[in-house]
């Protein structure tokens, strides 16, 4: 399969030629198909294997294909990630294949002032990357409202529970519309990670590489 063949829109396609990317990672040959969709999806890969791309992909495709405006504190979809490294990665990722969309989006993570992340969420962001704690406590400060919400992600989710995170986690999910789409990653899929899936994903597709 190549790209052309996933029927991404035509600004993700001009993206993806401008980085080179011909062909799509197994991930992403197995995930984007299926998430255009709109199903859930619960992948199993490890970094490195194209997975940025593979939620991210079906993510701003489903933003793309619609003008939307910015709305203050409501974003369409949310990525969360364990660490502000992995978030900047995120960001980095999702700021090339949307480089012509005229979407936005927001990082919010820990251990920094709270004040830029603020200013630019007043501004609006259509995708908001975060780290579970700082979401939380701007969501507590009434910055964000997750009501909005088209598309969740969950990246790392395993690194995420061995670093504490997931009374958080439990915190956040609640605060989800039930309608929505989950895509949720994990290099590693042990029980406790089964039945943190099970709790936020309907009938998912299983992708494995
Ligand atoms: P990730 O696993 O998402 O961290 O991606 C690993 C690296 O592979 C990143 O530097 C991406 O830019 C690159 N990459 C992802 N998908 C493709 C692709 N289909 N073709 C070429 N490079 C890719």
């Amino acid at each position: 399969k190549t790209f052309a063949e996933l029927n991404l829109i035509a600004p993700l396609q001009r993206a993806l030629a401008d980085e080179n990317y011909e062909t799509p990672t197994p991930i992403q040959a197995q995930t984007i198909p299926v998430a255009l969709e709109g199903r859930d999806v619960l992948g199993s890969a490890q970094t490195g294997t194209g997975k940025t791309a593979a939620f991210s992909l079906p993510i701003l495709n489903q933003l793309g294909r619609t003008n939307r405006k910015a709305v203050s504190k409501r974003p369409h979809a949310l990525i969360l990630a364990p660490t502000r490294e992995l978030a900047v990665q995120i960001g980095d990722s999702i700021a090339t294949y949307g480089r012509h969309l005229r979407l936005r989006h927001v990082l919010v993570y820990g251990g920094v002032s709270q004040r830029d992340q603020v200013r630019k969420l007043k501004r609006g962001a259509h995708i908001l990357i975060a780290t579970p704690g700082r979401l939380l406590d701007l969501m507590n400060q009434g910055h964000i409202e997750l009501n909005q919400l088209e598309c969740f992600v969950l990246d790392e989710a395993d690194r995420m529970l061995d670093m504490g995170f997931l009374p958080d986690l439990k915190r956040i999910i609640r605060e989800l519309p039930e309608k929505r789409q989950s895509l949720f990653f994990s290099a590693t899929l042990p029980p406790k990670i089964i039945e943190l899936s099970q709790s936020l994903l309907v009938e998912p597709a299983t992708v494995d590489v």
